[in-house]
């Protein structure tokens, strides 16, 4: 079966970010690539890093059709797993291994569509461009924004060509939704902020209660701006929503409905305090700010003089980040405590072009009663990089989860069905096939 043998020998890679590693694995891909006939070259970025891009040559008065993936992984806790993680394992009818769904598993759909379409005598009426980069887990600074920065020509940009369509992660089908699997193309990520708080305060002796108190100040203003803010109901959220509700009966569609509906942003307001409890569907109905670090004194007796925290914000595509930081400033500045932005990574929404249809409709041969639903994502993936740079990204890929494996991407025991990686290598051809022809 074409794929399967190679996701395996991709797994023993161990490309664990940081530090990567991953030129083995960009190397087995390129190989696989040049055998099938396309025109491939690693890029190696100024820290060493391998990025590699192959290509099947097209008319460049269309979009190239960019299908992205990474080949670095994050780390495991070995001993919390059933066979081992960097082994590449075929057996009770999965691929186990660290990436075999984030996302070597789909850079091996990505490079067998390419393949399939190479051998084919396919009339091509666009460039296919497959794209494995480097350093997706630690922010794509090495991966996809340096590639993009630096060789934009090589991955669909400039020399005339409208910008890319580009094909990424961020977009499992799941069930356990509701009663039919449920297929998420994605159309746009959540914005990333970061935000760094600094406390001024009076230092001295803790048994006198100073004025201003640094770590107390900086606790209630982390206190006051964390939490979910602005829930609303994001257009494409809005969609997803009524999609869901055409799909289910009784209490459920009812649910949905409101949600779709004129009244829906009402309902997100009265539901804040549960959205927690409502997990990926609650954070991507509000703006939410999550406090990661913080620091100060350094003994039980001593006031200290200044207390910093960080914030990580995750906002929805349509707020305005000064905006938001410039309200958190004012909140902040009531108790002497200053923000600063430390990072902001965001991308607009792309809209819903010719490849979205054809994932529609291929989707839905995945089973009769697929729900095909456009979602956003709450966090971020290297489409983004491509996205803010003009392209129409999406994130799909023909394969549905059960939640118990949808846990295990960045968790343990990660592991895709091999029925389900099949069929999903064969799904990923023929959407690929009937994008370029
Ligand atoms: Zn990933």
């Amino acid at each position: 079966m074409p794929g399967l043998e190679l996701l395996s020998t991709l797994l023993r890679v161990d490309s664990t970010n940081p530090p990567g590693n991953e030129g083995p694995a960009a190397e087995l891909l390129r190989q696989r690539l040049e055998g099938a006939g396309l025109e491939a070259n690693i890029f190696v970025s100024p820290g060493g890093r391998r990025n590699l891009v192959a290509r099947l040559d097209g008319p460049r008065d269309r979009p190239a059709l960019v299908l992205l993936s990474h080949t670095d992984v994050v780390g495991v806790e070995e001993e919390r797993w059933s066979h081992d993680p960097f082994g590449g394992a075929i057996a009770d009818g999965f691929v186990w291994g660290r990436g075999a769904l984030d996302m070597k598993g789909i850079a091996v759909m990505h490079a067998e569509a390419a393949a399939a379409v190479a051998q084919s005598d396919t009339e091509l009426r666009r460039e296919v461009i497959v794209v494995a980069v480097a350093d997706e887990e630690a922010g794509g600074v090495e991966g996809a924004e340096w590639l993009l920065d630096a060789h934009p020509e090589a991955v669909g940009f400039g020399q005339g060509r409208p910008a890319p369509e580009v094909l990424g992660e961020g977009g499992f089908g799941l069930s356990g939704i509701i009663d039919a699997p449920v297929m998420p193309i994605v159309l746009g990520e959540k914005t990333a902020l970061w935000l760094r708080l600094s406390a001024e305060g009076d230092p001295g002796h803790g048994s006198l209660p100073p004025r201003r108190n640094a770590a107390h100040n900086l606790m209630k203003v982390m206190g006051k701006l964390s939490g979910y803010r602005s829930p609303r109901i994001h257009p494409v959220m809005r969609d997803q929503f009524r999609s869901l509700a055409e799909a289910s009966s009784g209490g459920r569609e009812k649910a949905f409905r409101t949600l779709a509906g004129s009244g829906g942003p009402l309902v997100a307001r009265a539901l804040a305090k549960q959205l927690r409890a409502a997990g990926t569907i609650g954070a991507l109905l509000a703006d939410t700010v999550t406090p990661t670090q913080v620091s100060a004194g350094y003994k039980h007796n001593v006031v200290p003089g200044d207390a910093q925290g960080a914030l990580d914000c995750r906002l929805l595509p349509d707020t305005d980040p000064a905006q938001f930081v410039a309200t958190a400033a004012k909140t902040a500045a009531k108790y002497g405590v200053t923000v600063d932005t430390i990072g902001l990574n965001g991308s607009p929404v792309s809209e819903r072009g010719r490849f979205y249809e054809i994932a529609q409709e291929v989707s839905r041969t995945l089973a009769s009663n697929m729900v095909v639903v456009p979602s956003l994502t709450p966090g971020t993936t290297d489409v983004r990089a491509f996205r803010k740079r003009g392209a129409t990204g999406y994130g799909w890929v023909p394969l549905v989860l059960t939640p118990e494996l949808l846990a295990t991407i960045h968790g343990h025991d990660e592991r895709v069905e091999v029925k389900g990686f099949e069929r999903a290598v064969e799904l990923m051809t023929e959407a690929v096939l009937r994008a370029c022809s």
